[in-house]
């Protein structure tokens, strides 16, 4: 770190043609001062990319890379589901940004996003690993800049983000109305205002077809009844919501949201898959409960169609896949243009939920921001993480104050769970 690199550099350039004159001296005392004022972490206007490495936990489902420069200032960013088997491709894109100013993070984002035309740059793995290194760029300009992501996306317009407890009761175990009831209220003691469960049931014994995507009046009941108890443990102030994971057809889609209707869901999450605007167009007329989708959706563009056709009520793009933060900002301001809420999907780190929050702060359309039971349950995530004391506070993260994302990778915890058939950073 050299703070007194611009400033010194900055006075010999400007001082230089103007020798003599006072005017110009008190003009340049006072610019000296305000300077001197800012704590600048680095020599922005000479920063490179040296390089950019990576590991990997979950089976490859979490990507942790960071980009390294030549002032020794380093970025931290992450991309989740879409990155098994990446590695070569975080390595590809590493050598196409090398030598690059960091700071042109749009420049930077736009020129791989093109350089990947024909090799998948709409979406899928391609966009999932430009997310993570887009990310890493955020950081890095933050902890060069002395300043937090949220006011280089342009400012906040809040200091908190508000969360909902994802209650992973997976229905792979067969969970009842008692243990849905019991999950909702364990998360609103934990102070959450808003709970998420999931419906979609492979091996629900009343299921009369494993292979199509028709829920029987067994299955559907029983959704009824699990969402039934959980309303009735947390009563009419807290928000719920139900996933079915894109698993079923358009007629279950529609009667399972009609029958929904009087628990007054915050939303029904993707009862059928997000690529087809029209179908969702269809299941959104059809009920009152709000319809929401695009955890799988990548890009503004990926948005586009959903938005313009009215397709969903709520849109919930992963920011650890969707193309980064910038890009993120953009979905979020082109839903804005709608008059739809911005709920972003979150299955990462510390890492991932703090960036998405400074998205989160920087948007007017943000609505609610996913967390998860297993932040409180596993281990591993404080320690593949440096975060001080708890993220949630009272159902919301305070937004972080310190220069970039303001969440370290320790790389020693991380090593501890990471995949070993990669290269470790290396
Ligand atoms: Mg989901």
């Amino acid at each position: 770190m050299n703070s007194n690199y611009s400033r010194r550099s900055f006075l010999n350039k400007g001082a230089a043609g103007a020798l003599g004159l006072t005017l110009f001296t008190n003009f340049a005392n006072d610019l000296f001062a305000a300077v001197q004022k800012q704590n600048l972490f680095s020599a922005p206007s000479d920063l490179k990319i040296t390089d950019v490495k990576c590991a990997y936990i979950r089976s490859g489902h979490s990507l942790f890379v960071k980009v390294y420069t030549n002032q020794d200032i380093v970025g931290h960013g992450e991309a989740v589901d879409a990155t098994p088997g990446t590695y070569y491709l975080v390595r590809m894109m590493g050598d196409r940004i090398k030598d690059e100013n960091p700071l042109n993070i749009h420049r930077i984002f736009e020129d791989v996003r093109r350089r990947g035309f024909f090799e998948g740059a709409q979406s899928g793995m391609y966009i999932a690993v430009l997310t993570a290194i887009e990310t890493a760029l955020w950081d890095l300009a933050g902890k060069a800049l002395n300043l937090p992501v949220y006011q280089l996306l342009g400012g906040k317009h809040r200091d908190k983000i508000r969360v909902y407890m994802d209650t992973a009761l997976y229905q792979s175990q067969l969970p009842g109305p008692e243990d849905f009831a019991n999950s909702a209220k364990e998360a609103v003691d934990m102070g959450m205002t808003a709970v998420k469960f999931d419906l979609d049931q492979y091996n629900d014994p009343k299921k009369y077809d494993h292979y199509n995507w028709t829920a029987s009046p067994g299955e559907m009941q029983r959704m009824y009844d699990q969402m039934a108890a959980a309303r009735e443990a947390v009563g009419t102030e807290i928000d719920i919501c139900a996933d079915m994971h894109g698993r079923y057809d358009l007629t279950t889609g529609k009667r399972v949201a009609k029958m929904l209707e009087p628990l007054n869901l915050m939303w029904l999450e993707e009862p059928i898959p997000a690529e087809n605007s029209d179908a969702y167009y269809h299941l959104s007329q059809s009920t009152s409960t709000p319809i929401c989708a695009g955890e799988n959706i990548y890009l503004a563009h990926g948005f586009r169609p959903l938005l313009e056709k009215g397709s969903v009520d709520i849109i919930m793009p992963d920011l650890q896949k969707a193309g980064g933060l910038g890009e993120a900002q953009r979905i979020a301001n082109l839903a804005n243009l709608y008059y739809v809420p911005f709920a972003p999907h979150m299955v990462a780190s510390y890492l991932g939920a703090m960036a998405s929050s400074h998205v989160c702060a920087s948007v007017p359309n943000f609505m609610i921001l996913e967390w998860q039971i297993y932040f409180h349950k596993n281990p591993m995530f404080k320690e593949i993480v440096h975060y001080e004391g708890e993220m949630v506070v009272d159902g919301f993260i305070p937004l972080s104050e310190k220069p970039g994302i303001g969440v370290e990778i320790n790389e020693e915890g991380l090593a501890k769970y990471a995949d070993k058939e990669v290269p470790f950073f290396a």
